[in-house]
C-alpha cells in the first residue's frame, strides 16, 4: 500500500480511537455545502465524508475511496508512475504541461486516476478510482491506459473489476488521443464480460460527465451511484440551447437516472462496501459470507439445468 493510503487507515484508526479534547490540537470545522451546518472535521471523517444532517456527500479523493472500499492491509496499487505527455503542444490560458505540473504538485498524483489489486470484504476484485482534484477527474491517455489495464488484469486473474468514477470528461488538452480512449477501455471492457465472464459494477459519484458518462460508466453490470450527484454527458445549459425546452427539475441527477431506469440503485457511502460484496456474492454464486483468497480463481460455479 502506498503511503498516503496508509496514512488514511491510520487517521480513521485515531479518528475512532481518540477520546474528545484528548489531544489539545485545534478543532477543525467544515461548512457543509448543502445544508449549511458547520461540522466537526473529525466528526466528518468518521461519517465518511458525509454530512451526517442532511447527507451531502462530501467529495473524496482517490486514495480515500479506495481506502473506504477495500479491505485493509490487502492492497496494492498500480501504474501510478504512469505521466501524461503533451503530445499536441496544446495550449490554451495555459500550457497544458503547465497544468500537468501544477496539478502534480497540488495532488501528489501523476494523473486523475487511482487503480488497485485489492479485496471488498474478502472478495479479491481489480478496483479503480478517479480523482476528481487532478484536472477535474478527465480522463486522457494515462487514464484510459489505467483504467484498460484495470480490466486486462481482472481478465486474467478472473475477477470481478470495480472503478468510481468522478470526471468532468475527456481531457479536451490531448484531443482525439482523449476521445480514444472511451473505445479502448470499453473493448477490454467487453473481454472481461464475453472472454472471463466476470461482472463489472460502475460507482457514479458526483460528478460523471462527459466521455466517462458515454463509455464504461455507465456499462456496469450494476451501476451504483451517490445521492444527488450529477451525472450526465453534455451539461443541463447546453441541452437547454440545444433542443429550446426546459428541462425537468432533478434533471441528470442519481435520483432522477434512478427513476429512468439508467441506474440500479442509490447508495449511501456508508452502505456502498456491503452492497457491493452482497452484489458480488450474488453475481459469483458465492455463498453468504464466502471469501475468494488472492490468487485463487472466484469464477463462477455453473448452475445445472
Ligand atoms: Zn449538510
Amino acid at each position: 500500500m502506498s503511503s498516503d493510503g496508509r496514512r488514511w487507515f491510520e487517521q480513521r484508526k485515531e479518528f475512532a480511537a481518540r477520546p474528545p479534547d484528548s489531544d489539545g490540537a485545534p478543532e477543525r470545522w467544515t461548512k457543509c455545502a448543502a445544508c449549511g451546518e458547520m461540522l466537526f472535521d473529525e466528526t466528518l471523517a468518521e461519517n465518511m465524508a458525509v454530512c451526517p444532517l442532511c447527507l451531502h456527500h462530501f467529495p473524496i479523493d482517490a486514495h480515500q475511496r479506495l481506502a473506504l472500499l477495500c479491505d485493509e492491509g490487502n492492497v496494492e496499487f498500480h501504474d501510478e508512475v504512469l505521466s501524461p505527455v503533451d503530445a499536441l503542444g496544446f495550449i490554451d490560458s495555459k500550457s497544458y504541461k503547465g497544468r500537468i505540473e501544477s496539478t502534480r504538485k497540488a495532488t501528489g498524483r501523476n494523473d486523475a486516476f487511482l487503480a488497485a489489486s485489492a479485496a471488498v470484504d474478502g472478495i479479491d476484485v481489480e478496483v479503480g478510482s478517479f480523482d476528481f482534484r487532478f484536472m477535474g477527474g478527465s480522463m486522457g491517455s494515462v487514464v484510459g491506459e489505467s483504467i484498460t489495464r484495470l480490466y486486462e488484469r481482472a481478465i486474467e486473474r478472473r475477477v470481478p473489476a470495480i472503478v468510481v468514477s468522478a470526471s468532468g470528461g475527456a481531457r479536451m488538452q490531448e484531443g482525439v488521443l482523449s476521445l480514444m480512449q472511451m473505445a479502448k477501455t470499453c473493448a477490454a471492457l467487453a473481454r472481461l464480460k464475453d472472454e472471463a465472464r466476470m461482472p463489472y459494477i460502475s460507482v457514479l459519484t458526483h460528478p460523471t460527465t462527459g466521455g466517462v458518462a458515454a463509455s464504461f460508466a455507465m456499462l456496469g453490470d450494476v451501476i451504483l451511484a451517490e445521492p444527488r450527484a450529477l451525472i450526465g454527458f453534455a451539461g443541463p445549459r447546453v441541452i437547454q440551447q440545444t433542443i429550446g425546452a426546459n428541462l425537468p427539475d432533478g434533471f441528470q441527477t442519481s435520483e432522477y437516472l434512478l427513476e429512468h431506469g439508467l441506474v440500479d440503485h442509490i447508495a449511501n457511502r456508508r452502505e456502498l462496501k456491503p452492497l457491493i460484496a452482497q452484489v458480488l456474492r450474488a453475481l459469483l454464486l458465492l455463498p453468504p459470507g464466502a471469501r475468494s483468497r488472492r490468487g485463487e480463481s472466484v469464477a463462477p460455479r455453473v448452475v445445472p439445468g
